[in-house]
């Protein structure tokens, strides 16, 4: 029987993105529906908002988005999320993420990320991959993966709700009882 450290369901951003932090530190099964790369993340298109440019700041972007949240957003929340934007792009980019850069030659030949401005924002903060983003995250998230020798990915249908659930509650018992 394969044994596993770390058990991860769905394989959208968050999930593998889990896997693959946990992966250091055990073997990591992932369950997912029947085809791995089915996911919201797959359909994304638009992109995503982080202060990368010089002309941007943690304070607008926080600015922008109480604003645009009108009263329904908790600005501690906000603000851990801006704050941390960054270091999560840099760590999409470093798992193989390919954004859209400037077209065009810049100064000193530098590679520049082509940010767009959307709804709500006061600058130009939206990293994207052409208009497919969501897709080339899937794409470089399993590629990342696949290269992970101690994380399987289970593409499992039809009995998927029961048994994850009856996985965790079984594990549950048995650390309760050990415990006891
Ligand atoms: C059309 C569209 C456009 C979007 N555009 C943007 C955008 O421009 N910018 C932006 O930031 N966000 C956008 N979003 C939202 C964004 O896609 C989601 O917020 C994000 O992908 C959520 O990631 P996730 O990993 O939490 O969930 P998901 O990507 O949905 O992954 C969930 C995973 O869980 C699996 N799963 C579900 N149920 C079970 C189960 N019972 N057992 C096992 N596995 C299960 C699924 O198959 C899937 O693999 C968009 C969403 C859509 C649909």
């Amino acid at each position: 029987m394969k044994r596993f450290d770390f058990l991860v369901l769905g394989s959208g951003i968050a999930g593998l993105t889990f896997a693959l932090k946990v992966a250091p530190h055990g073997r990591v099964a992932i369950i997912t529906k029947k085809n791995r790369a089915e996911s919201n993340t797959n359909y994304a298109q638009g992109g995503i908002a982080a202060v990368t440019s010089k002309e941007d700041s943690f304070e607008l972007h926080v600015r922008d988005t109480m604003q645009a949240g009108a009263g329904l957003c908790k600005e501690e929340v906000v603000r851990t999320i801006v704050q941390e934007g960054p270091e999560r792009i840099a760590e999409l980019i470093e798992l193989g993420m390919k954004f859209s850069e400037r077209e065009g030659p810049r100064p000193n030949g530098a590679r520049e990320l082509d940010l767009g401005r959307e709804g709500g924002h006061s600058k130009r903060r939206i990293l994207h991959a052409k208009d497919v983003t969501g897709r080339e995250i899937e794409r470089a998230l399993l590629s990342a993966i696949a290269q992970r020798p101690n994380i399987e990915i289970f593409e499992v249908s039809g009995v998927l709700r029961q048994v994850p659930l009856r996985l965790l509650r079984k594990k549950r018992e048995r650390m309760e009882a050990r415990a006891a």
